[in-house]
């Protein structure tokens, strides 16, 4: 009996009698991706390809990290809220009349007399020194955009961005505060995805950044999708929110056509 092995198989078989429901909205965590086809398979809730053992390991142990760092934030006397007291439930701010969402790790405060968003990441050694020598904007551009996204859907001024290194508990923290132009470029590419404008970022599923994107085999290997209105091509998201059909239906009909994102290089 290998342990190890039978483990590994244990995640495998879950997956299969439970796989993950895909998020069907524009997540504040994906919509620095540089790829808009990736951001219009979430949008309309294609499955995700799947994650392998491992990579859910360390997802799970990212959550557990999150709890000990709020544990430890409380140490100094600095107040958390991990839920927002009006929903009792994770903070969440929205946009685009709900196709966007963005959901914080806590709030911070007041410090200053303001509530700060609270944003923890737990990296590597290697990545750990490169955020703590650049700065979050240069050394995770997608974690910075995450981060100014939830500023802009909340409205908010800054946050604390705090990072523990899993190789020696080592912390390291910056303040980011809202850049309006740089939150403004995200809602344009949002308004491009709901548009119908989202391209691929490559024509070539060999391409480094497809081979590890999860919605791979949905955009690339056509892996069969349920027919629900949201994978239908002729479904449009109305940028105030809802959804209308593009041929004037009002419920699922035989005219469902596979959503497509364009190509990368189509001038249409
Ligand atoms: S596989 Fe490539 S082109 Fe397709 S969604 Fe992912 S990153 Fe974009
Ligand atoms: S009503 Fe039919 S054509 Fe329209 S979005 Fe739904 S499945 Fe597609």
């Amino acid at each position: 009996m290998n342990l190890a092995d039978l483990i590994n198989q244990a995640y495998e078989k879950e997956e299969k009698a439970n796989p993950q429901k895909p998020r069907s909205y524009i997540g504040a965590s994906i919509v620095g991706n540089p790829c808009e086809a990736l951001i219009a398979f979430s949008l309309r809730g294609f499955p995700d390809s799947s994650i392998g053992y491992k990579l859910k390991r360390i997802f799970r142990d990212g959550h557990r990290i999150e709890d000990d760092v709020i544990r430890d934030i409380k140490k100094t006397g600095i107040a958390v809220m991990e839920k927002d007291p009006f929903t009792g439930k994770q903070w969440s701010f929205d946009g685009f009349g709900g196709h966007a969402v963005g959901h914080a790790d806590g709030m911070l405060g007041p410090i200053d007399q303001d509530s700060k968003l609270l944003e923890i990441k737990s990296m590597n050694d290697n990545k750990f020194k490169e955020f703590s020598t650049k700065g979050v904007k240069y050394s995770h551009r997608h974690y910075y955009s995450q981060v100014q996204f939830m500023l802009g859907l909340g409205k908010l001024e800054e946050c604390v961005f705090i990072s523990y290194n899993k190789n020696n508990s080592e912390y390291h923290s910056e303040i980011i505060r809202y850049d309006e132009f740089y939150y403004n470029d995200l809602c344009a590419k949002v308004e491009r995805v709901l548009n119908g404008e989202a391209r691929k970022i490559s024509n070539d599923p060999t391409d480094w950044r497809c081979r590890g994107c999860f919605k791979r085999d949905v955009c690339w290997e056509e892996k069969e999708v349920k027919q629900t209105m949201k994978t239908c091509k002729n479904y449009q998201p109305k940028l105030a929110g809802g959804w209308t059909c593009n041929l004037g239906c009002l419920e699922e009909c035989q005219k469902w056509e596979r959503f497509q994102p364009l190509p990368k290089t189509s001038n249409i």
